[in-house]
């Protein structure tokens, strides 16, 4: 199943500000919720300029792994107990 450490990498690699056209560091990018596929998340740059995302997770994660409704249980699991911030799990 796509993990968050998959989402958020391919989040980090795709998406930039869209004021000033940085990229995030993966301390900037906050997870706000889950709904049915799409994630909602939340970016704040170096310059203070704060986006929120949609995207969904079969985007995100391509068809490498197609998702079954488990898969999309199982993350809506780990991100109930999530806070939103990625460096506490980025940890290798
Ligand atoms: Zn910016």
């Amino acid at each position: 199943m796509p993990n968050l450490h998959e989402i958020i990498a391919q989040i980090q690699r795709e998406l930039y500000c869209p004021v000033c056209g940085k990229n995030y560091e993966i301390g900037e990018i906050r997870l706000r919720g889950l709904f049915d596929h799409t994630l909602i998340v939340q970016t704040m740059c170096d310059s203070g300029h704060v986006t929120l995302f949609m995207t969904t997770i079969k985007n995100v994660t391509r068809e490498k792994h197609p998702l079954k409704t488990d898969d999309i249980l199982d993350l809506q699991k780990s991100l109930e107990n999530f806070n939103g911030d990625f460096q506490t799990i980025w940890k290798p």
